[in-house]
């Protein structure tokens, strides 16, 4: 089963990834992951979209559907999950046609349905792993020791320099620009799977669950 989490930045989408994953054996292909890898392996594209992404606005198109190409050749496990990708119209055609060049199908989208004031919390206290990739929240979602990981046990946690008040509202404002008409675009394909991303990790989880089958 391949799928799409579709939501604004701070919707949850990385940590019910994760949740995906360790569950389902899913494979999840986060582009924004890809992209600050890129960055910190210190390759010619990384320097470019560095700037692109501090400020919060979406990297080209072609950048991130050459990323998504490559992945696809390599293991899929359970199944793709598309985290932060599509986000324009443009990479939702992209990926339609490159799931056909691979033969594999999209089989459901799933919309995560969280308010801009609930965002903003979330994105201001999020933290993550730089060694394992552990998604926390100050507030939400601390780990058990502090400064250490649960899962890893390192001591390696790090802020994105983009989950600011300013970064944000452009982040937002991209998003409801290019990003929301996808809403419309799989709701026509009868694959849109609309869940409240407002409850806690647990309920979401098992929303997503339900939806899923
Ligand atoms: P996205 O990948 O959509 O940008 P993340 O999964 O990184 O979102 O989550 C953003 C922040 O919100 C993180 O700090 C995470 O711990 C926290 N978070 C995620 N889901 C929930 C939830 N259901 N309730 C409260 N906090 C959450
Ligand atoms: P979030 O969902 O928490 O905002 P991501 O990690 O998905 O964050 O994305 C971080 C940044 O990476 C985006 O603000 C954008 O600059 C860039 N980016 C990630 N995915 C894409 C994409 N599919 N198309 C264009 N830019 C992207
Ligand atoms: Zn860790």
């Amino acid at each position: 089963m391949n799928i799409i989490l579709l939501g604004p930045p701070g919707a949850g989408k990385g940590t019910q990834a994760r949740r995906l994953v360790d569950e389902r054996n899913m494979i999840q292909l986060s582009t924004g992951d890809m992209l600050r890898e890129a960055h910190t392996s210190g390759t010619e594209m990384g320097k470019v979209v560095a700037e692109i992404m501090g400020a919060g606005k979406l990297v080209t198109d072609e950048i991130v559907i050459g990323l998504i190409d490559e992945k696809l050749r390599g293991e899929n496990g359970g199944g793709f999950i598309f985290d932060g990708f599509p986000r324009t119209l443009a990479q939702a055609d992209s990926l339609a046609e490159l799931l056909e060049k691979h033969g594999q199908t999209l089989d459901a989208v799933v919309e995560m349905r969280v308010d801009d004031e609930a965002l903003v919390a979330r994105i201001t206290g999020r933290f993550t792993c730089g060694n394992c990739g552990e998604v926390y929240h100050k507030v939400t979602k601390p780990s058990k020791v502090e400064g250490t990981c649960d899962v890893c046990g390192q001591q390696q946690m790090k802020f994105r320099t983009d989950d600011n008040e300013e970064s944000l509202r452009t982040r937002l404002m991209e998003y409801y620009k290019k990003t929301s008409p996808l809403i419309g675009y799989y709701y026509a394909k009868a694959l849109l799977k609309p869940v409240n991303g407002l409850g806690e990790i647990e309920e979401v989880a098992a929303e997503i669950s339900t939806v899923l089958g």
